[in-house]
C-alpha cells in the first residue's frame, strides 16, 4: 500500500496550512488563534506521479503547559509508529523552542526519515532565519512558506526519496 507520510510539529508552526497545500484542497482547519481543532486528519496525496497518504497531526492547544507537552509527545509518539516519512515543522519566525527541541529529540530517536520543513520563510530576507535549525540535526531545512506555497515542491522531493 502506499506510504504514509505524517506532519508532525508544535501547534501554530502551520503544519495545517501546509497539509491543505500538499493536498490541493482546504481541508484541514488553519487555526488564526490557537484553540481545538480537528485531532487528526488524513488525506491521499501524490508528487511527481507517486502517491501516498498524508496525514495533518496536531489537534488541541492546551493553556497548560504540561499537558500541552503531553499532547505533543504523545501526537510525535502515533506519527512515529503510523509514518514511513515525518515531515518535522518549525516556526522560522520564531526561532527553536523547547517544544521543538522536544519534538525533536522523539523523532531522532525513532530513527524514521525526517524532512525538516522551516516554515513562514515568506520572503528572501527571511532566509536566514533557517540557519539555526541546522542544530536539530536533521541535515539541510528546507525553507517553506505555506502561505506563499514556496519551497514545498523542493521540500515534497525529499520526502519522496525516503519512499
Ligand atoms: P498548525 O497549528 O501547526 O496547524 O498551524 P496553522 O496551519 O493552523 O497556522 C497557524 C498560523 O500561522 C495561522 O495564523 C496561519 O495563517 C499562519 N501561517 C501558516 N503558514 C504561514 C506562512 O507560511 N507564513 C506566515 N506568515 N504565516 C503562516
Ligand atoms: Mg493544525
Amino acid at each position: 500500500s502506499n506510504p504514509v507520510v505524517a506532519i508532525v510539529g508544535r501547534p501554530n508552526v502551520g503544519k495545517s496550512t501546509l497539509f491543505n497545500r500538499i493536498v490541493g484542497e482546504r481541508l484541514a482547519i488553519v487555526e488564526d488563534t490557537p484553540g481545538v481543532t480537528r485531532d487528526r486528519l488524513y488525506s491521499r496525496a501524490e508528487w511527481l506521479g507517486k502517491e501516498f497518504h498524508l496525514i495533518d497531526t496536531g489537534g488541541i492547544d492546551f493553556d497548560d503547559h504540561d499537558i500541552l507537552l503531553e499532547h505533543i509527545r504523545y501526537q510525535a509518539e502515533l506519527a512515529i509508529d503510523e509514518a514511513d516519512v515525518i515531515i518535522l515543522v518549525v516556526d522560522g519566525t520564531t526561532g527553536i523552542t523547547d517544544q521543538d527541541q522536544e519534538v525533536a529529540r522523539m523523532l531522532f530517536r525513532s530513527k524514521k526519515p525526517i524532512v525538516l520543513a522551516v516554515n513562514k520563510i515568506d520572503n528572501i530576507q527571511r532566509l536566514n532565519d533557517v540557519y539555526e535549525f541546522y542544530s536539530l540535526g536533521f541535515g539541510d531545512p528546507m525553507a517553506v512558506s505555506g502561505a506563499h506555497a514556496t519551497g514545498i515542491g523542493d521540500m515534497l522531493d525529499e520526502v519522496i526519496k525516503h519512499f
